[in-house]
């Protein structure tokens, strides 16, 4: 099944909301919102807004002061808004570009446009992913992802066996992350993804060591030419630069702070393939998860 995607509709008045909601309920997840701090209680909460259709006039801050205040945070910034509003001179229109929305729609509205202009914003959200899937680059967290893992491990494998040198394999999953999202939000989860990801690569110095995005919260880290002490101290590095960010977690029940586990495995000489050798990693991580979470165990 095709994604949903889910829009942000805000507006001041209950007939705009029921109409434009009619329109796009068939085709997407529709949320609603009558003012901005309802606006930003849904984009910090725990649902995924994937586009804004946002009115100007509204009781409490405009759409002006909305769309700024989205683009100086970090996960909100990308989300498209679309402004929708009786405003129509070019003085409003062109102030609404200038502060980065993708489209501006007036009212009246021809049900049938708005929703083909939101199809438009919708495509164009499917492109940007398809280009950074095709790039090999994770769009959350800008560090490889798992397409461009499996292309880099299977080469890495190949030169080990011909060189017979050493690889280690780190897997990585972060601690008690579904209760972090419940708690603070969707938003502030992302948020604490980019910064492990970035952490985590702050620690690798040499060129071909290589962090990806494996999964949702789960990372791999892959090291060539490492035996197993080193390894193993790099794992424990990267663990404690995690713990180092001190982000609160307070549903965490292995810390006050979020932490990471790590299972890793070092392959030197023996025979063996890229698959098995993935999966005893990942045993590794399930190991250093059920003896108490934030720890490196190392098979
Ligand atoms: P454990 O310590 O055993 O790993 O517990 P956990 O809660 O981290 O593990 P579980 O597998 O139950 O939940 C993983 C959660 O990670 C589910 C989901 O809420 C969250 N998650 C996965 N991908 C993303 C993402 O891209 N963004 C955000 N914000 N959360 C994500
Ligand atoms: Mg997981
Ligand atoms: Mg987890």
């Amino acid at each position: 099944m095709p994604k949903k995607y889910r829009i942000l509709i805000v507006d001041d008045e209950r007939s705009n909301r029921k109409l434009l909601s009619e329109l796009l309920s068939e085709e997407f997840d529709v949320v609603l919102a009558k003012n901005g701090s309802q606006v930003f209680q849904l984009l910090n909460g725990e649902q995924v807004i994937d586009l804004v259709l946002l009115d100007i006039m509204l009781p409490d801050m405009d759409g002006y002061e909305i769309i700024k205040r989205m683009k100086n945070n970090d996960n909100q910034k990308d989300i498209p808004v679309i402004f929708i509003t009786v405003l129509d001179s070019a003085e409003n229109e062109e102030k609404a570009f200038q502060l980065g929305a993708v489209d501006f729609i007036t009212k009246p509205f021809h049900p049938s446009i708005v929703k083909l202009r939101v199809k438009n914003q919708i495509n164009l959200i499917e492109q940007k992913q398809m280009l950074e899937e095709m790039a090999g680059i994770d769009g959350l967290t800008g560090i490889n992802n798992r397409r461009s893992f499996d292309t880099i491990y299977q080469k890495e494998w190949q030169k080990i066996l011909r060189y017979k040198d050493p690889l280690s394999l780190i897997m990585i999953d972060v601690d008690f992350f579904k209760n972090y999202n419940d708690f603070y939000g969707h938003g502030a989860g992302d948020a604490v993804l980019k910064e492990i990801a970035k952490a985590i690569k702050n620690q690798l110095n040499r060129p071909e060591d290589m962090v990806a995005r494996y999964g949702g919260e789960e990372f791999v880290v892959v090291l060539p030419r490492t035996e197993k002490n080193g390894a193993m101290q790099k794992a424990e590095k990267i663990r404690k630069a995690v713990e180092s960010l001190a982000i609160t977690h307070e549903k965490s029940d292995c810390a006050d702070v979020v932490t990471i586990s790590l299972g890793g495995v070092t392959h030197e000489k023996e025979d063996g393939n890229p698959e098995a050798f993935l999966k005893q990693s990942d045993e590794m991580l399930y190991k250093a998860k059920s003896e108490g979470r934030n720890r490196v165990i190392w098979r």
